[in-house]
């Protein structure tokens, strides 16, 4: 393959943006070599500005869950861009797409429209502080919940990945107030509970993890932190900007039963343009001006093409609840050929997945938490991610991200994702030898 336009253009990127890319994961670092520049895409396959094709199992990192340009997406888009792109006014759009959400997540009571994932969660603890009248919260360590000051403390994928786990211009005192516990420990949980009594607003938790890679929750951790909360007044918050309406159209609380107080949202909710919403119990949402004392606002929040194109994917998942099954299928063939190729090979590295997420760890350990994704041979991960793109198939730039499925995979791409996974893993292991 031929990379020699996308290395122009991320000379010229180096120039002018930091580390020449808008979002320091796609900048390839910790598996080395030059991002590639993608011109466009369909379906399941992305084309680069040299013209190499590539199967996509990132998706926008979960995003195009029905393939890229879907028609439907396109079509709703299509229909509303002659109306202009933004009012900063209410629009019926909102309205329809509150009631959606809702009855798809039916722990989503009353629910508000930002335009990132990040701005979701930084305004969920907002919220859970503004309602409890607390100040701590708990996360986990290796979940990833955006960028605001208060997560970047253990924050997995990207932080982790640029070595620099807690970033810098980030307030000691901000620190102060996020406590860290393992991934899967309740005991952890309730040891900080039992420390700071009355302190804590919120626990907030990816139920399934995506951002160490994909790391499911053990029998009983996630009815274990709705249990910790309930008896000490404590909000919980799944945050499913990456599960919501990718593991079941109720997302990931829908699978585990386990019902949040809040929940924030993000990638899919927007098909592809950027949205995040936030949403859960009445009284808790009530907290949030114009009606309650916790501010929270956005000028282009609930922008119409957004919303239109929002819309129109939730609809299709909510009418065609076999896009779930379909995609669980795939997935599993995937994770099969692979574990079928790790045998015969005679290695032992480790597969989580569920849906249509997974991760492939180059280690022979359990993955439960971030320690133990950690445990994987990142050098061994990174020569194994170049020989996937030189074979055609486009995969997360980092050991610790999950791969997303989307329905636009055929049963011949997977026959090629399965061959040029048996071809990397000889290969770099002979090379290895
Ligand atoms: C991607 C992600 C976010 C951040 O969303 P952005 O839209 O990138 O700001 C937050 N939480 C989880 C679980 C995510 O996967």
């Amino acid at each position: 393959m031929n990379f020699s336009t996308s290395q122009s253009l991320f000379e010229r990127a180096k120039q002018l943006i930091p580390g020449g890319v808008n979002s320091p994961v796609r900048a390839f670092k910790s598996v080395g070599g030059t991002p590639v520049f993608i011109k466009r895409a369909e379906g399941a396959y992305l084309y680069d500005e040299d013209g190499n094709r590539y199967i996509e199992l990132i998706n926008s990192w979960g995003p195009m869950i029905l393939g890229h340009a879907h028609p439907k997406i396109q079509r709703a888009i299509a229909e509303v861009l002659p109306h202009s792109f933004s009012y900063g006014a209410p629009t019926r759009r909102e309205v329809e797409m509150a009631e959606l959400i809702c009855h798809m997540m039916p722990s989503v009571e009353k629910v508000r429209m930002v335009n990132s994932g990040t701005e979701a969660c930084m305004s969920a603890i907002r919220a859970a502080r503004g309602y409890t009248g607390r100040n701590k919260i708990i996360k986990f360590e290796g979940c990833y919940h955006g960028h605001a000051d208060s997560f970047l403390i253990s924050a997995g994928s990207g932080a982790y990945t640029m070595g620099s786990p807690d970033s810098l211009g980030v307030t000691q005192g901000v620190a102060n107030d996020t406590l860290t516990a393992p991934y899967n420990d309740l005991q952890a949980v309730q040891t900080l509970v039992d420390a700071n009594p009355q302190q804590i607003a919120c626990i907030i938790v990816e139920p399934v993890v995506g951002n160490m890679g994909c790391v499911l929750p053990q029998a009983g951790f996630l009815e274990g932190l709705r249990k910790i909360c309930d008896k000490e007044g404590i909000v919980l918050i799944f945050d499913e900007v990456m599960t919501g309406f990718r593991l079941a159209r109720g997302g990931a609380q829908e699978i585990f039963g386990v019902k949040p107080d809040l929940t924030t949202l993000g990638k899919i909710i927007g098909g592809g343009l950027p949205v995040g919403a936030y949403g859960g119990r009445k009284e808790i949402m009530d907290s949030i001006s114009p009606v309650g004392k916790v501010y929270q606002a956005g000028t282009l929040s609930g922008n119409p093409l957004a919303m239109a194109a929002g819309y129109a994917m939730l609809t299709e998942l909510n009418e065609n609840p076999q896009i779930y099954t379909q995609l669980a299928q795939i997935t599993q063939k995937i994770v099969h050929g692979i574990q079928q190729t790790l045998q015969k090979l005679s290695l032992n590295y480790t597969i989580n997945h569920i849906g249509s997420m997974y991760s492939l760890f180059f280690t022979d350990k359990q993955v439960i938490n971030f320690q133990t994704a950690k445990t994987s041979n990142t050098q061994l991960f990174g020569k194994y991610f170049h020989k996937m793109l030189q074979k055609g198939v486009y995969l997360a730039p980092s050991q610790f991200e999950s791969l997303f499925i989307s329905v636009a995979i055929s049963d011949s791409d997977i026959e090629h994702i399965l061959q040029a996974n048996e071809e990397s893993l000889r290969e770099i292991h002979q090379e290895n030898i």
